[in-house]
């Protein structure tokens, strides 16, 4: 399957994809995360992409389609692939269009007043991409990545003035997708403000898992 996450940032696009990988069986693709990377390796696109991210707006489309063309080219994504991030803006959704056939796009509807909790309490690690919570879902060791042992980090872009323009940016360029997927008929929504569990249990049931 080829499955979109939607979703205000911080709705738990990341949560809920770690949990989907190993129940589908297909890798996820964050190009957040891969971005992250490249400013954390200094490369020009992390130098060029880092002061749109820490402004809370969006890395220019053509530099993310390029980025995620060729991501989802690579081997591990012939089987399908869950997308966390990717589309944000309608030009992003229809070049994703031209490269794939996607089956679903599953947004995660979190209220905004109940995002600005879930960011100041999230903790990521840089060198695997896994997302924990300092009450929701906290890691075994304080500041320590159970799966590579690696430092956690909170996110630069994670405070809470940015958090704002973050969340108008979403409201402005990607809430609009529903829409365009809805009309495609591909549109699933799942409640976003209950326990992770829960979540899970909401998506499993819409995909048919
Ligand atoms: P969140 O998971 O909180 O929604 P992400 O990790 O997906 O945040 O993205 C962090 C930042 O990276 C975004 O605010 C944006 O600047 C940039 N970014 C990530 N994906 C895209 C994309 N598809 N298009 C444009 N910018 C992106
Ligand atoms: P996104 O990828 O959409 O930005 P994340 O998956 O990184 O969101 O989740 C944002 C924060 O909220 C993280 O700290 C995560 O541990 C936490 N979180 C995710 N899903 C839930 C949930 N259903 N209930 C409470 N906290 C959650
Ligand atoms: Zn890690």
């Amino acid at each position: 399957m080829k499955l979109i996450l939607l979703g205000a940032p911080g709705a738990g696009k990341g949560t809920l994809a770690a949990y989907l990988i190993d129940k589908m069986g297909v890798p996820s693709v964050s190009t957040g995360n891969i971005l992250r990377e490249a400013i954390k390796n200094k490369t020009a696109l992390g130098l060029s992409a880092k002061q749109y991210m820490d402004a809370g707006q969006l890395v220019p489309d053509e530099v993310v389609i390029g980025m995620l063309r060729e991501r989802i080219a690579q081997d591990d994504c012939k089987g399908g692939f869950i997308l966390d991030g990717f589309p944000r803006t309608i030009p992003q959704a229809e070049a994703l269009d031209t490269i794939a056939e996607i089956d679903c796009a599953l947004s995660l509807e979190v209220p905004d007043e109940v995002i600005e909790a879930r960011m100041t309490g999230r903790r990521v690690c840089l060198k695997c991409g896994a997302t924990y919570h300092i009450v929701a879902n906290p890691p075994k060791a304080d500041g320590v990545c159970d799966k590579c042992g690696d430092g956690l980090h909170t996110r630069s872009d994670d405070k809470p003035d940015v958090v704002a323009d973050r969340l108008a940016t979403y409201h402005a360029q990607t809430e609009p997708l529903k829409g365009y997927y809805g009309a495609q008929g591909k549109l699933k929504s799942i409640d976003g403000t209950q326990g992770i569990e829960k979540t899970q249990g909401f998506a499993a049931a819409a995909l048919g898992l």
